[in-house]
């Protein structure tokens, strides 16, 4: 028997109305915001993540689902939004446009991890970017999507993690004081540390070896490597958050796992969901689009994964609102009843009622059965006698009480009493 590859999952009809829900907030927060929506394929060159994601980072060192078509180009399924998102902007000289150019994205990603709870080889983000501006504002107002969102999809207990990882200036000589400080700990690093200090000695700082924890306290923290010009934005964007009474932490050992981000990064960690707390992460990354070969842009963003907002909303106990189910079933009684009985399936439906059709020529019983498994708050029932008069049986399924009803006013008559599906 064949089954989902390992790490991936069906989404079932089940789910749908978590899927529905959070998606058409996510489109309607989006809106609020100015921001458009803009989809990328799947796949891209594999060098576009190699650069713009960076050597030395888990995703393109261990993560990449990549692939040599049969033309031998060398392509990768997305591992993130922001390459490919930026390569558009490029390719579509998007820089012309108004600052800053807010961006959107939802889709699939994929990553090559080891499967557990929360995380998959194949998932789904809620990706954002604006581009453009250096304003410290802007990066509230990306803060402020992530925040309105998850407030408006019932999250209690939300805290931002913020911590700024300083720019092309600044970092270098916090990379230094950072090295400095491991080298004199070298030898209790383990392979894949010792790795990353001579790579990339900031992904040290959310290295998960229990050996390195008690290092980590008394680690440099970027902000006091900070620059003027940096620690002037952090300032600013504090002072926003302050106004608006968004609650953060600042947390100096968030740097998160991609390359490219300067000076603003963060997390939206949600109150009880466990260990995978994190339902969002972003920043700036002010040279990106640079680096891929674009004018120099400064830009910000930060993605989301559905899977885990759907989880947490489980565990919080938050039910999406019901999608629209067919509210009807008409129920031929033989032969003569087929005719008129599609055709009346067919009215509702273009009255926006939704409607299901009983198949098969089963018994009354049997019929009225599967109308009660569907959930229909009405059963129109259509046999010889009714036809010859010109009406139909409505059944209440609730409460089994029949009326008579004529035929050519049926439509009207379930149209007062029936939600319709759109
Ligand atoms: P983590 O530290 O959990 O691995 P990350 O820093 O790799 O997260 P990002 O690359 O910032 O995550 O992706 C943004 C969001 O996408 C995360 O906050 C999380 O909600 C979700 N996400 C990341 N990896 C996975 C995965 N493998 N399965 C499901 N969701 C994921
Ligand atoms: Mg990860």
């Amino acid at each position: 028997m064949y089954q989902a590859v390992k790490g991936t999952q069906d989404i079932l009809p089940a789910d749908r109305a978590y899927w529905r829900y959070v998606t058409e907030q996510m489109h309607a927060v989006s809106a609020l915001f100015g921001l458009q929506q803009i989809d990328t394929p799947i796949f891209e060159e594999t060098s576009l993540f190699v650069r713009g994601v960076g050597e030395g980072t888990d995703i393109v060192d261990k993560e990449m689902y990549s692939f040599q078509d049969k033309g031998g180009d060398d392509l990768t399924l997305r591992p993130e939004f922001t390459a490919g998102v930026m390569r558009a902007f490029i390719e579509h000289g998007m820089h012309v446009l108004p600052r800053p150019v807010k961006l959107y994205s939802i889709g699939p990603i994929f990553r090559h991890e080891a499967p557990q709870a929360g995380r998959y080889r194949q998932f789904h983000q809620f990706n954002v970017e604006m581009l453009g501006e250096m304003d410290p504002a802007v990066d509230l107002d990306v803060m402020s999507v992530a925040w309105m969102l998850l407030t408006r999809l019932g999250y209690r207990g939300l805290n931002f993690q913020l911590n700024s990882t300083g720019c092309r200036k600044c970092r270098p000589g916090y990379r230094a004081a950072l090295v400095d400080y491991f080298k004199a700990y070298e030898d209790r690093l383990g392979d894949v540390d010792r790795r990353r200090l001579a790579i990339n000695p900031l992904r040290l700082l959310d290295s998960k070896e229990p050996a390195v924890q008690p290092l980590l306290d008394a680690a440099p923290h970027s902000a006091d490597h900070l620059c003027d010009e940096c620690a002037t934005h952090l300032a600013g964007l504090r002072g926003y958050l302050a106004a608006l009474g968004m609650p953060y932490t600042i947390n100096f050992r968030l740097v998160r796992g991609l390359d490219y981000y300067t000076k603003t990064v963060f997390e939206v960690w949600a109150e009880g969901i466990g260990s995978q707390s994190a339902v969002c992460g972003g920043g700036r990354y002010d040279g990106l689009v640079e680096e891929l070969g674009g004018p120099p842009t400064p830009g910000i963003g930060f993605a989301m994964g559905i899977e885990r907002v759907i989880a947490s909303l489980k565990q919080q106990g938050i039910t999406p609102p019901a999608l629209a189910e067919p509210r009807v079933q008409v129920s031929p009684l033989g032969e003569a009843a087929r005719l008129p009985a599609i055709r009346l399936v067919n009215d509702l439906r273009a009255a926006e009622i939704g409607a299901l059709l009983a198949f098969g020529g089963r018994s009354l019983k049997s019929q009225l059965k599967s109308a009660d498994k569907a959930g229909v708050a009405y059963t129109v029932i259509l046999g010889d006698t009714e036809l010859a008069n010109g009406v139909a049986v409505v059944r209440d399924m609730a409460s089994s009480q029949q009326e008579t009803v004529a035929a050519d006013g049926i439509v009207d008559w379930l149209r007062a009493r029936v939600i319709r599906n759109t």
